[in-house]
C-alpha cells in the first residue's frame, strides 16, 4: 500500500467554488492511481464515508464531513491514436478541464472548443455530461476508465455504457458513489465540426469567414462571452447554473407561451420543450435579488452567488424560497443541478 499524507480536521472552504466552510475529518490529495487505491483502502478499513472532489465547482456542502475527502489530482495527457482525420486523446481525471480544451485547440483539433472555460476537472466532466453552447461531452467521448470503489478493479466504459443524457449519466444513478473515474479518452476531429447555433456565439463570430475559422477562435469567443456574464468563482463564489433547464410537456409550454410571449424555450422533441430557467428567474424578478446576504447573479439569474460565504444550509434555504416562487408563478418545478452533500446524503463505502 502506497503511503498517504492524510490530514485531519481540514476546512474544505478553498476546495469548493461556493466557498462553504465545512470541515472534513480526513483529507488527502492523490496524484497517482496507486495513491487513489490506498485512499479507497483507508475508507474501507475505517468504514467511513468518502467524498471525491475535483474542482469542487458542482457541489453544495451543508455539514461537516465525517469521512475521508479525496482530492483527485492525477496528471497526464497523451495521444493514444492518430489518423489523418481523428485523434484519440487520453487525459487523467485530475487534469484541469479548461486547460485540456485549450491544449486541444492549440493542436488544431476540433470538438471541445464550445466547452472552454467550464471550471473543474476532466474526471468530473462525464458525471453530468457537461454541456455548453450546443455541445455536450458525450459527442467527444470515446471511452473512460474508472476504478470500482468496492473491488478496486479498473473498468472501461464506452459512450453507450455511460448512458449520457441532458446533464446526466449513469454515474448519477446506478453507479453513483460506486466508481472513481481515472481517465477520459476523447475522440477529436482534425477537420472542423462546428456547432455555432447559439445566438451569443453567432453574434460573437458574425465577422468571421466560417471557412477560415479555427477551433481556437471559437474557444476564445466562448471565453469572452462567458467572462462577460458569468462570475469568476475566485472573486464571487458560485457553482455555475444552480438549476437545470426544466423540460415540460407541450400543453404547459403553450399555456406559458400564451401568458408570456417573451418566454425563452426550445423544442426537445415533438411533445416536449426545454424552458430557459434563467429567463423564468429573470422574469420573476430574481436577477440580482438578495436575501440573507445571498444573491442570484445580476448578469445571469441562473447563477446563485455566495459573496459573503454563507453556510450550505443558508444557501439551500434561499434556494427553497426561489423554487417555491417559480412553482407559484409558472407551475414549474426547478431542479437543483449541483450535488448536495450533507448528513442526510453521506454514503458509506
Ligand atoms: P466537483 O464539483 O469536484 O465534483 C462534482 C461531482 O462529481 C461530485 O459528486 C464528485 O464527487 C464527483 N466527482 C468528481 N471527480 C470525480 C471522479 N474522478 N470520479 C467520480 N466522481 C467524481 N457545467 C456544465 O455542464 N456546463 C457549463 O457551462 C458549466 N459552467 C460552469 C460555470 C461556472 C462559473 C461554474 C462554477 C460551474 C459551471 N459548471 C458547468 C458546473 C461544473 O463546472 C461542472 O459540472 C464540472 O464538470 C464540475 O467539475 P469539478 O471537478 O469541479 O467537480
Ligand atoms: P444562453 O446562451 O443565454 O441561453 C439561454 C438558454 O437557452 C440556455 O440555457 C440554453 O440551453 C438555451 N439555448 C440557447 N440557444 C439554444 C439553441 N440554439 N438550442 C437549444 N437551446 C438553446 O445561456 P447562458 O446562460 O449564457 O449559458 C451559455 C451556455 O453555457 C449554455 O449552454 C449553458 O448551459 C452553459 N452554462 C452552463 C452552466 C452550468 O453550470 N451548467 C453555467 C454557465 C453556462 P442549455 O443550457 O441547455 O444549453
Amino acid at each position: 500500500m502506497t503511503d498517504l499524507d492524510i490530514q485531519e480536521q481540514v476546512s474544505l472552504q478553498t476546495y469548493n467554488t461556493l466557498a462553504v466552510d465545512v470541515t472534513t475529518r480526513w483529507f488527502v490529495a492523490v496524484r497517482t492511481n496507486e495513491q487513489l487505491c490506498s485512499a479507497l483502502q483507508f475508507v474501507k478499513t475505517q468504514q467511513c464515508p468518502l467524498l471525491l472532489l475535483g474542482g469542487g465547482s458542482n457541489v453544495v456542502l451543508t455539514d461537516d464531513f465525517s469521512g475521508l475527502t479525496v482530492l483527485i489530482q492525477t496528471q497526464g495527457v497523451h495521444v493514444e491514436q492518430q489518423s489523418d482525420t481523428r485523434v484519440l486523446l487520453s487525459v487523467a481525471a485530475g487534469e484541469n478541464w479548461h486547460d485540456t480544451v485549450m491544449y486541444s485547440v492549440k493542436q488544431g483539433w476540433y470538438g471541445l472548443e464550445n466547452l472552454a472555460l467550464i471550471p473543474g476537472s476532466v474526471g468530473a466532466a462525464p458525471i453530468q455530461n457537461i454541456g455548453a453552447y450546443g455541445v455536450e461531452l458525450t459527442q467527444c467521448l470515446e471511452y473512460l476508465e474508472a476504478i470500482d470503489i468496492d473491488t478496486q478493479t479498473l473498468q472501461r466504459f464506452d459512450r453507450d455504457a455511460c448512458q449520457f443524457a441532458y446533464r446526466d449519466s449513469i454515474f448519477k444513478h446506478a453507479l453513483k458513489d460506486k466508481v472513481v473515474i481515472t481517465r477520459v479518452v476523447f475522440t477529436l476531429s482534425t477537420t472542423p465540426v462546428w456547432s455555432l447555433d447559439y445566438p451569443a456565439l453567432q453574434q460573437a463570430l458574425g465577422g468571421y469567414d466560417k471557412a477560415q475559422l479555427s477551433s481556437e477562435q471559437v474557444a476564445q469567443a466562448v471565453i469572452a462571452i462567458r467572462q462577460s456574464k458569468l462570475p469568476d468563482p475566485a472573486l464571487i463564489p458560485n457553482a455555475g447554473s444552480f438549476f437545470k433547464n426544466p423540460i415540460v410537456d407541450i400543453a404547459l409550454y403553450q399555456e406559458l407561451r400564451e401568458q408570456y410571449p417573451q418566454l425563452v424555450a426550445y423544442a426537445v422533441d415533438e411533445g416536449r420543450y426545454k424552458l430557459a430557467a434563467g429567463w423564468l428567474l429573470d422574469n420573476a424578478g430574481w436577477k440580482g435579488r438578495w436575501l440573507n446576504r445571498i444573491a442570484m447573479h445580476d448578469k445571469q439569474a441562473l447563477v446563485l452567488t455566495n459573496p459573503h460565504k454563507q453556510s450550505g444550509k443558508a444557501l439551500l434555504a434561499f434556494v427553497d424560497t426561489v423554487i417555491d416562487d417559480i412553482q407559484r408563478v409558472y407551475g414549474v418545478q426547478l431542479e437543483i443541478e449541483p450535488r448536495i452533500y450533507g448528513n442526510d446524503t453521506q454514503s458509506m463505502c
